[in-house]
């Protein structure tokens, strides 16, 4: 079943609004085993639209268009698809007292232009928009579906859920299909040499998705005829990935870091602290992103200056006078001082040069210690890091969880 979407709307070419409606749509199909072949983005404007329902009418089984439903004038969807399908717009009453009772029900008066949403394609169908006053429009062309959605994420949403995915579902002649690997601590590149070359996987592919927040995720996917092929070959692809990077993965759905972090801490029963320098409370930001945090997660110090390092975690003046805030000792001794202070099971603390200023020939723009310190010892980690200062920042962040998640789970380093 070839799929194609079209996104309509200004606001996306000019880069005021993200375009989310399309991830999210292409999101929903992969996990149905479909898939999107191509995306089209235009502007509001009706050449333009009438261009991409061309182009996508020569390749297309199902055309997908979000946005431009609405009712003011640059809102060019419902014309230009008409017109396109020769369905020529006529006045629904039915549509009319449809959107006439929305506006009584909210108490507001109708918006001016409401008419025009109930000016419908001669003999497409309409979709109902439980959370918007536009319907959506489904209309058949031989073999060749069309579905028109508003571009409210929140109107789109469950339009696409209710009216679009189950009939897609229904006439699916094959399947596609994906699993993914999260995977933190080592590069793309690396990761790809360890599982060897992509020959190996076919006819499945496979995709490195780099995200400095989360690691490396790799996705492999797979198409075929029968269900039961795909899901075999998938078998086997996903058993080489897991045994050549094993050490590296921490989820095997799209789950985050951190929660895969505080769900270990809890299973453990283990508390924590952290001691921030230059992730300046990053790390305590996504800890605590996590719903049910406070079962597990104590108190997050950012101690940026020396004086806080020294009152709040009791590093010793002298540590810091011989060895600097950047280093391995001061790191060790914050994530002792935090653990000692807040009487907890684990403390993590991190402390480097985040730039763009205050490096040396020593100590470069980029190094950066993170430590843990538990009942078992503490452990230390030198990492130099190349970005800018938010990039080395949120690398930091990422380095402190990918080392409480290997101690968690016992991944290389010492429990
Ligand atoms: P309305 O009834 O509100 O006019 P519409 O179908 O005409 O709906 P648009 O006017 O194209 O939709 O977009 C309305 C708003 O929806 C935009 O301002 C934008 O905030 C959001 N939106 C539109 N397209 C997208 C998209 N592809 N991804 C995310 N948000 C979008």
């Amino acid at each position: 079943l070839r799929i194609e979407l079209i996104v309509v709307g200004d606001e996306i070419l000019l880069g005021q609004t993200r375009d989310t409606n399309s991830a999210y749509i292409a999101r929903r199909l992969t996990a149905e085993g479909l898939r999107l072949e191509r995306i089209l983005v235009v502007g509001d404007n009706q050449e333009h639209l009438q261009k991409a329902l061309e182009a996508s009418s020569g390749h297309a089984d199902i055309v997908i268009l979000t946005g431009g439903l609405g009712p003011t004038s640059d809102d060019v969807t419902r014309p230009v698809l008409a017109d396109f399908l020769g369905m020529p717009l006529r006045f629904r009453q039915d549509l009319a007292d449809g959107i006439l009772d929305r506006f009584t029900r909210r108490g507001t008066r109708p918006s001016p232009g409401w008419e025009s949403m109930a000016h419908f394609p001669a003999g497409a169908e309409p979709l109902p928009n439980s959370q918007g006053a536009a319907p959506g429009i489904f209309a058949q062309a031989g073999a060749r579906c069309y579905y028109a959605l508003p571009g409210v994420p929140t109107e789109m949403q469950p339009m696409f859920d209710r009216d679009v995915l189950p009939a897609l579902v229904r006439r699916r002649s094959s399947v596609f299909k994906s699993c993914i690997f999260k995977s933190v601590g080592v590069g793309e590149s690396h990761l790809e040499q360890k599982i060897g070359p992509a020959e190996h996987f076919r006819p499945a592919t496979i995709a490195f998705l780099p995200s400095i927040d989360q690691g490396v995720t790799l996705r492999l996917s797979c198409g075929g005829v029968s269900e039961q092929d795909v899901e075999s070959v998938l078998k086997r692809g996903a058993e080489v990935i897991e045994s050549a990077v094993r050490e590296s993965l921490y989820a095997r759905e799209e789950i985050a870091l951190e929660a895969v972090v505080i769900d270990y801490l809890r299973r453990k029963g283990l508390r924590l602290s952290l001691a921030e320098s230059c992730t300046g409370g990053l790390i305590a930001e996504r800890l605590t992103s996590v719903p049910g945090a406070s079962d597990v997660f104590d108190a997050g110090l950012v101690t940026y200056s020396n004086d806080a390092k020294m009152s709040l975690l009791k590093v010793p003046d002298s540590l810091l006078t011989s060895f600097g805030a950047v280093s391995a000792e001061c790191a060790a001794a914050m994530a002792e001082g935090a653990r000692a202070v807040r009487e907890v099971d684990l403390a993590l603390s991190v402390t480097g040069v985040a730039g763009p200023g205050g490096g040396s020939p020593e100590k470069p723009v980029g190094l950066v210690f993170i430590a843990l310190a538990s009942a078992g010892g503490t452990v230390v980690e030198r990492h130099h890091f190349a970005g800018g200062r938010d990039s080395n920042r949120r690398r930091s962040a990422l380095a402190a969880l990918s080392m409480l998640y290997r101690y968690l789970s016992r991944k290389g380093l010492p429990s």
